[in-house]
C-alpha cells in the first residue's frame, strides 16, 4: 500500500477553458491536454486559438466566443456537445482588468469588467451546468469540475482597482454558493485566487494610467502563467471524494 494519493486521470474527459488565447488560460489548456483531456479553447482571438489547437493536435477544438454574450456561449456549448457529447471540466478564466482611479475611469470600462468577469462566469456556468451534472454521473471520473479564476483582488480591495475587485468578490461569492448547491451532485467548484502573474492582463489598461503604474509594476515579483495553471490542474485531478474549494496563490515575495 502506497502513502501517495493518486491523481485522477483526465483521459476521456472534455475541458472547456475560457480565455485560452493567452496567459493563464493558455497555460491551463496546455497542461490539461498534457494530462489527457480533450480541450476546448474559447476566447475572442480565434487566430491565437487556432494556432494553439494546431499545436495540441486532435485533442483540441478552437471556438471564437465573447463570454459576455449569452447567445455566443450557448453556441459554444452546442458545438462542444455536438463534437464530443460531454463536458467534464469548465475553467472560467476569461477576464479583464481595466484599473485606474475612479474619477478617470470611463463607465464603459467598468461595464466591460462586469460583463466579462461576472456575466461571463455566470453565462458559462449556467449553460454548462446540465452537461457537468451529467458527466459527474459517469466514468471515467464520476465527478465534474468548475474552476473560477478570481484574484487576490477578490479578497482585498485597494484604491485604483475598486471595480475589478468588486467583480472578483462577486466571483468568490458565486463560487461558494454554487459549490454548496452542487456538492451532492458531485460537481466540485474551486476558486483560484492568483497574485501577480506575468501575462498580457495589464496591457489593456489605459496607456496614461499604465505609464504612471509602470515603475511600481516593474518591481513586482511575478509568477508564470504555468505556475498558476498548475494549481488549476491540481484541483481537477484530486480523487473523486476530494474537493479543493479555494486556492490563494501568490509569488513568494508578494506581501499583500
Ligand atoms: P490575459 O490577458 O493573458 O488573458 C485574459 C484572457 O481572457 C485572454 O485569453 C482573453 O482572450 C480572454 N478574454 C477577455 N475578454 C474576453 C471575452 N469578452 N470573451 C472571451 N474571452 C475573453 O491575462 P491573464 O491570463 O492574467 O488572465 C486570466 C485570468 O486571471 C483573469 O480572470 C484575470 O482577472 C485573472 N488574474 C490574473 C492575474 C495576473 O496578475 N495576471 C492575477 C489575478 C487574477 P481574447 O482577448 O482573445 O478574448
Amino acid at each position: 500500500m502506497t502513502s501517495h494519493v493518486k491523481p485522477l486521470t483526465l483521459t476521456g474527459t472534455v475541458a472547456v477553458v475560457t480565455g485560452a488565447s493567452s496567459g493563464i488560460g493558455e497555460a491551463t489548456a496546455r497542461q490539461l491536454a498534457e494530462l489527457g483531456a480533450t480541450v476546448v479553447l474559447a476566447a475572442r482571438r480565434i487566430d491565437r486559438l487556432t494556432q494553439l489547437a494546431k499545436e495540441l493536435g486532435k485533442q483540441a477544438l478552437a471556438v471564437e466566443v465573447d463570454v459576455a454574450d449569452a447567445n455566443a456561449v450557448k453556441s459554444l456549448f452546442d458545438q462542444v456537445m455536438s463534437a464530443y457529447g460531454r463536458v467534464d471540466t469548465l475553467v472560467n478564466n476569461a477576464g479583464v482588468m481595466l484599473i485606474g482611479p475612479a474619477h478617470m475611469a470611463p463607465l464603459d470600462e467598468w461595464k466591460q469588467m462586469v460583463d466579462v468577469n461576472v456575466m461571463g462566469v455566470l453565462n458559462c456556468t449556467k449553460i454548462a451546468l446540465p452537461y457537468l451534472v451529467e458527466a459527474a454521473k459517469s466514468a471515467p471520473r464520476n465527478v465534474a469540475d468548475i474552476v473560477n479564476v478570481s484574484s487576490v483582488a477578490g479578497r482585498k480591495a485597494q484604491p485604483g482597482s475598486a471595480v475589478y475587485s468588486a467583480t472578483k468578490f462577486a466571483v468568490g461569492a458565486f463560487s461558494d454558493g454554487i459549490r454548496q448547491e452542487l456538492a451532492s451532485q458531485h460537481v466540485r467548484v474551486t476558486l483560484v485566487e492568483p497574485g501577480f502573474t506575468d501575462t498580457e492582463l495589464a496591457s489593456h489598461i489605459n496607456p496614461v494610467i499604465l505609464e504612471k503604474m509602470q515603475a511600481a509594476m516593474a518591481q513586482m515579483p511575478r509568477m508564470t502563467a504555468h505556475e498558476v495553471a498548475d494549481s488549476i490542474t491540481f484541483a481537477v485531478t484530486r480523487p473523486t471524494g476530494v474537493s479543493i474549494s479555494e486556492i490563494l496563490i501568490r509569488p513568494t515575495e508578494q506581501e499583500r
